[in-house]
């Protein structure tokens, strides 16, 4: 837990959070400015700052499992996107890893 990170105190329950689905050490939360339809962040509950502080092989195992459930478990996210933005340059601006999971409309070509 880093007190003075968002999704730390989203975990921790003392900010809120709409809150998707949960495992033992993940949280799937709704983004607060959905960037699609379905707009989901598969977040680990431990605090890794980026992707590139994992090293958890099977942590990331079980973020991309949960997407399979998140689509498995709803029709309207039968196709999905899944990204993750490590460092600033790259567009991130959460310093908590997390994975973005979008659905639900036609995305656009990338
Ligand atoms: P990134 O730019 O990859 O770091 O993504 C951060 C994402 O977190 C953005 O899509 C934000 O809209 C989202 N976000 C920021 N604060 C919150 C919050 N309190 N609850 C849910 N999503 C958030
Ligand atoms: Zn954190």
């Amino acid at each position: 837990m880093k007190s003075d990170c968002i999704f730390c105190s989203i975990i921790a329950g003392d900010i809120p959070g709409q809150i998707v689905a949960e495992t033992e050490d993940i949280l799937v939360i709704k983004d607060i400015a959905p960037k699609a339809k379905i707009h989901y962040l598969i977040v680990p509950k431990q605090h890794y700052k980026d992707l590139q502080e994992l090293e958890d092989c099977c942590l990331g195992s079980r973020m991309f499992r949960m997407a399979q459930k998140l689509s498995a478990d709803n029709p309207e996210a039968k196709d999905y996107r899944l990204m993750v933005n490590n460092g600033y340059g790259a567009g991130q601006r959460v310093f908590h890893l997390h994975m973005h999971f979008l659905a639900g409309s036609e995305l656009p070509e990338f």
